[in-house]
């Protein structure tokens, strides 16, 4: 049955008059990738609103494998596809392929062909554009326009036959080739390619055009509403032209209805591109972290409710927009900090001595595993006489208001001690080699009867049991102030973007966290392991900072 809904926004008020006007049972949708690469940032918007439109209405979406060029597409894309959207967190009802439709397709060519709105035309692919006309010089008919219904239908038969070379023929819609609309200047609807398709192998030598395949599958479908984005607004009257006149009115003709493509700031998207960057080596793959495709975002560590809540707060409107970056780290941030595992890590390690605290004694204290959530337990780690702090925690010469650890001042340790500085240790060349400190025997966190107001708490690692690490800082892959004009990509690509850090260490507990869980090294960031360079050391990459420079 159908639900009755509070239209939010313009595409379900045009569903709701539907439903009325057509006496629709039931809303069902589609997501329709042509599988010839990955899914980045901008899917899973056209994700999002098929499928949660759908489910809204109280139908369901299918999902669709646009595969009418054979030349590109593979099963490797289409499995990719299928993961990427179930890790997003959806679930078609019915997989299809525009492949499964071929046959029906070709049965409605023959119709409009013999209807006298299809032919076929001998001009070549240059010709069929000169002839086409631009925005200001209406195009002029093919010569091979008025052939016969009879001859149209034997050349067309002999095409799909394999009688004809390649690129040597193609049918056409017989519209209008004066009409504004230049898609509606008699569009081709099949051509002939002697490709291999990844499902259908040599069967067929000729090869549906999206424009033709796309509304006739919806209309087999049985889908009401073919939700898509802006750039296929022009090719609305041509989407209509077809279900129509292949017979499929009133509720049983599926309407395309347009919304705002997601761009991204400095996000590079286009195939065209990313496939550049991978055949370069300057990213190592499609699921390189620095790239918005899914599989990139998540193995950056960006989880799928993040992503979907950050297109889902974009919205749905028709005027196209550029998001800031920002704003989606912004969501990465909000759901990584209600989920990742706080874990102690120092990045640029300097020596702690806690002279007062005797050799060999060792003792265990909690760290709550998400101070948000305290269902998320605690781990505990070892602390112990030697400890690294970061370098950023103390300072000689503090400025104001500087609560961290200075000469002769107090500082707690995370879940530990409270610890004062006693003397700094430097070498020769006046770097510090230790700090040497004492801790207050009766400030222990949670049993705290020193009496001692300490204002800042850092994190440390005891000596004893740090794991190096390695971190593997990411930054965009544009440099920053550099202008991306479509064709420098070799020279704005920065080269730097993923730079090799080697001083790190951890708390043993971080070799406890699955692989591919995000985690948050307290007072610093949000990392993930890396597993694919993690050869010998331990590999993190940064997913995010703490701090939020989106402005909202
Ligand atoms: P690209 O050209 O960016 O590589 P595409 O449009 O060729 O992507 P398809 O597989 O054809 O990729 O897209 C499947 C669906 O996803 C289309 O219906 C399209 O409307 C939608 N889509 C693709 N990119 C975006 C985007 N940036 N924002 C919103 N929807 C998008
Ligand atoms: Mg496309």
């Amino acid at each position: 049955m159908i639900k009755n809904v509070e239209p939010n926004n313009f595409i379900e008020d045009i569903i709701v008059d539907d439903i009325k006007k057509l006496k629709l049972k039931k809303i069902i949708t589609r997501f329709p990738p042509e599988p010839n690469g990955y899914l980045h940032i901008g899917h899973p918007k056209a994700i999002t609103i098929n499928f949660n439109t759908a489910k809204k209405f109280g139908g369901y979406t299918n999902l669709r494998m646009d595969d009418t060029n054979p030349e590109k597409e593979s099963f490797e894309y289409v499995e990719s596809i299928k993961e990427d959207i179930k890790w997003l967190g959806f679930n078609w009802k019915h997989l299809k392929y525009a492949s499964d439709y071929y046959g029906k397709l070709y049965k409605i060519a023959i119709k409009l062909i013999k209807k006298g709105l299809a032919y076929v035309c001998d001009l070549s692919a240059a010709e069929i554009s000169e002839y086409r006309g631009n925005f200001t010089t209406p195009g002029k008919n093919s010569p091979y326009r008025n052939r016969s219904i009879k001859e149209n239908l034997k050349l067309f038969k002999e095409m799909k036959a394999g009688k004809y070379p390649d690129g040597s023929k193609t049918l056409r819609a017989k519209i209008d080739m004066a009409s504004p609309n230049i898609n509606m200047r008699d569009p081709i609807m099949y051509r002939i390619c002697r490709a291999k398709h990844f499902r259908k192998g040599d069967k067929w030598c000729i090869y549906p055009i999206y424009d033709f395949a796309h509304p006739i599958s919806d209309a087999l479908e049985g889908i009401t509403h073919s939700l898509c984005s802006m750039e296929f607004e022009d090719h609305r009257p041509l989407y209509d032209w077809f279900v129509t006149n292949a017979g499929f009115v009133g509720k049983h003709k599926p309407r395309q209805v347009e919304f705002a493509r997601l761009n991204v700031e400095g996000a590079l998207l286009s195939k065209r591109y990313i496939n550049k960057m991978v055949n370069n080596g300057w990213v190592d793959g499609y699921d390189d972290p620095r790239l918005l495709t899914i599989k990139g975002m998540r193995r950056r560590g960006y989880p799928a409710k993040a992503i979907v809540d950050f297109v889902t707060r974009v919205g749905v409107a028709k005027a196209d927009s550029v998001v800031e970056y920002s704003y989606l780290e912004a969501c990465v941030r909000e759901e990584l900090n209600k989920t990742a595992t706080r874990v102690m890590a120092v990045v640029d390690p300097i020596k702690v001595l806690i002279t007062n605290y005797p050799i060999g004694r060792t003792e265990l204290v909690a760290i709550d595993n998400n101070p948000n959530d305290k269902k998320l337990g605690n781990h505990s780690c070892t602390f112990t006489r030697e400890i690294f702090i970061d370098r950023d925690d103390f300072n000689e010469n503090p400025p104001a208001k500087y609560f961290r650890l200075t000469p002769n001042g107090y500082v707690r340790l995370k879940g530990a001690y409270i610890i004062k500085c006693d003397k700094v240790v430097k070498d020769k060349k006046g770097n510090i080699v230790c700090l040497e400190c004492s801790y207050v025997e009766n400030s222990k966190s949670g049993n705290d009867t020193s009496g001692l107001k300490v204002k800042g708490t850092i994190h440390w690692v005891s000596e004893s049991e740090a794991v190096k690490i390695d971190i593997h800082n990411l930054k965009p892959v544009i440099k920053q102030d550099a202008e991306f004009n479509g064709d420098n990509l070799e020279e704005v690509f920065d080269k730097e973007s993923r730079t090799v850090y080697k001083k790190a260490v951890a708390e043993p507990f971080i070799l406890q966290i699955p692989n591919g869980t995000p985690m948050q090294f307290l007072r610093n960031g949000y990392y993930i392991r890396d597993s694919k360079f993690d050869y010998e050391t331990p590999t993190f990459i940064n997913t995010v900072g703490l701090k939020d420079s989106f402005n909202k």
